[in-house]
């Protein structure tokens, strides 16, 4: 029996409910339906207007969630006590039953997709296009990783000399410590800790102290869908909360999405504590660069450089910070990058004309302001006044400047280069240490080639845009300062949260 209502594991397990429904390939991936809507790389795009007026209706009689009150950080000690206590059952529950529970509780976000959406737009400011593809790529997570652990997680017997018997298993380590970020509250948020949870652990989850409600109807999902209450607890709170979380001795793995600098903070906290040595996933940032050389197709390089710079206000990690452009065809390229940026809309993200909501909060919008105030602004386009909202900006770079530093918003730096200097440009891009995301626009293979060899990025993007990475399809995670690996959607993820036994027996 599992859950908190003690639901049979037999009744469980014939409770209808959908594997990962999709073939892992983008082509087919990505236009698939999503709740009435057909999402593509242009966008969302309602079968019928009936169809979006049900979603906004929906969505604005979703109750306003009463606040999420931070919890102490005295509090974790008890909650560590108690997903202690919980972890032996959960660990020894069978792998199907643990990936049935996430299957129901993906079945779950869909069923309860208008007041996910209500959230995402209100709490963390999501366009409807973003809120869409934020609940599909949980509900893809979710399905992803239940799969993912009814492969991994089982016994086999391993081949040996004569005589000799050696059965390898797989289990869960312990508790695990997820921190998520703002800017997926729900998908990253989801995605971290069904992994800890489809192998086997009990987690404590810290959502992102801008965005705890959508943590919490996310763990009200997982638990209707079954899951114990002990074996996932909510934590939310800000920095303070964290570091109770990430010190507490008895942690055994966190799973990180952030800054590098937090990560590091983090890494040198597990470092230092005594016991056992504690692993740590860390997803972190980019300074993400587009290459277009003279044989790209402008319309095609204009319209992916403003889908990956402000789609989402800038606020992926994956999102293009720089375009290197060739210099024989920059000016052109240029206008109309500038033009299709001038006809983006701000505003209300409940709103289907709007392109691009705000930005997560004040303090973010002051940083940003601040560094565009130290450049010279190529353009800027116009922002309501109410709200923290930045419109979209374009700043070119002189031969000798550097974008040393990830700017999380909707600003685009653009640099011009000579058909010769193309080494001069990977050295540059490279030297920042950093290689999450790097997109690629030309028509000649030898170059894609070669390029796309000595950029040291963990996702790649050719002649496409280079955000909204697909689970299963895209597997998404970066080098060097961008983060420990292994990648979020990918077949690796999950052993970071398992622990191997051998039994060898003389027979
Ligand atoms: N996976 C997202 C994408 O490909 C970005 C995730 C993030 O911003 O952390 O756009």
């Amino acid at each position: 029996k599992v859950g908190d209502k003690d639901v049979p594991v037999d009744e469980l397990l014939e409770r209808p409910s959908k594997q990962l429904d999709v073939p892992r390939h983008p082509k087919i991936l990505r236009p698939r339906k999503l709740f009435g809507a057909r999402q593509n790389s242009d966008g969302l795009e309602f079968g019928s207007r009936s169809e979006l007026d049900a979603l906004l209706e929906g969505m604005n009689a979703a109750p306003v969630a009463a606040e999420v009150l931070p919890i102490s950080p005295d509090d974790i000690d008890a909650m560590m006590a108690r997903a202690g206590s919980a972890f032996p059952k959960w660990r020894d529950t069978p792998a199907k039953v643990r990936a049935k529970i996430l299957r129901c509780a993906a079945d779950g976000l869909e069923d309860n997709r208008d007041a996910l959406m209500a959230t995402l737009s209100r709490e963390a400011g999501k366009t409807l296009d973003d809120g869409i593809a934020e609940i599909r790529e949980a509900v893809d997570f979710l399905r992803y990783y239940a799969d993912e652990a009814e492969t991994l997680c089982v016994t086999r017997e391993l081949p040996g000399p004569v005589g000799e018997e050696n059965l390898y298993s797989i289990s869960g380590r312990g508790v695990w410590a997820t921190v998520a970020p703002w800017n997926f509250p729900l998908a990253i948020f989801l995605g971290q800790t069904a992994a800890a949870l489809a192998t086997g652990n009990c987690v404590i989850a810290k959502p992102a102290p801008q965005t705890p409600i959508i943590g919490a109807q996310a763990v009200e999902i997982l638990n209707a869908a079954g899951l114990p209450k002990d074996v996932l607890q909510l934590a939310p709170g800000g920095a303070e909360v964290g570091a109770a979380l990430v010190s507490h001795p008895d942690v055994a793995g966190v799973a990180f999405t952030g800054s590098t600098a937090t990560a590091k903070v983090i890494e040198r906290t597990l470092a230092a504590k005594d016991g056992p040595i504690v692993p740590l996933v860390a997803e972190t940032g980019g300074i993400n660069a587009l290459i277009a050389d003279a044989t790209a197709l402008p319309e095609q390089v204009c319209d992916d450089v403003v889908t990956s710079a402000f789609r989402s206000a800038g606020q992926r990690c994956s999102a293009c910070r720089i375009l290197y452009v060739q210099e024989d065809v920059a000016d052109r390229m240029i206008d109309m990058i500038v033009g299709a940026a001038k006809t983006l809309r701000l505003g209300d993200p409940f709103d289907q004309a709007t392109d691009v909501g705000p930005i997560i909060d004040q303090n973010a919008l002051n940083r940003l302001n601040g560094h565009i105030a130290e450049h010279k602004i190529l353009f800027q386009g116009d922002a309501p006044t109410e709200g923290t909202f930045l419109a979209p900006t374009i700043i070119e770079l002189k031969r000798d400047q550097k974008l040393d530093k990830e700017v999380f918003g909707p600003v685009l730096h653009i640099k011009r280069f000579a058909a010769s200097d193309v080494d001069k440009v990977i050295d540059e891009i490279n030297s920042s240490g950093f290689g999450l995301t790097f997109g690629l626009h030309s028509r000649i293979d030898a170059r894609i080639g070669y390029v796309s060899e000595r950029v040291g990025a963990g996702n790649i993007y050719v002649n496409r845009n280079q955000i909204g990475a697909i689970v299963g399809s895209q597997p998404f995670g970066g080098h060097g300062l961008s983060g420990t690996g292994h990648k979020a959607g990918g077949p690796l993820y999950l052993t970071k949260f398992v622990e191997e036994t051998v039994i060898s027996t003389d027979t």
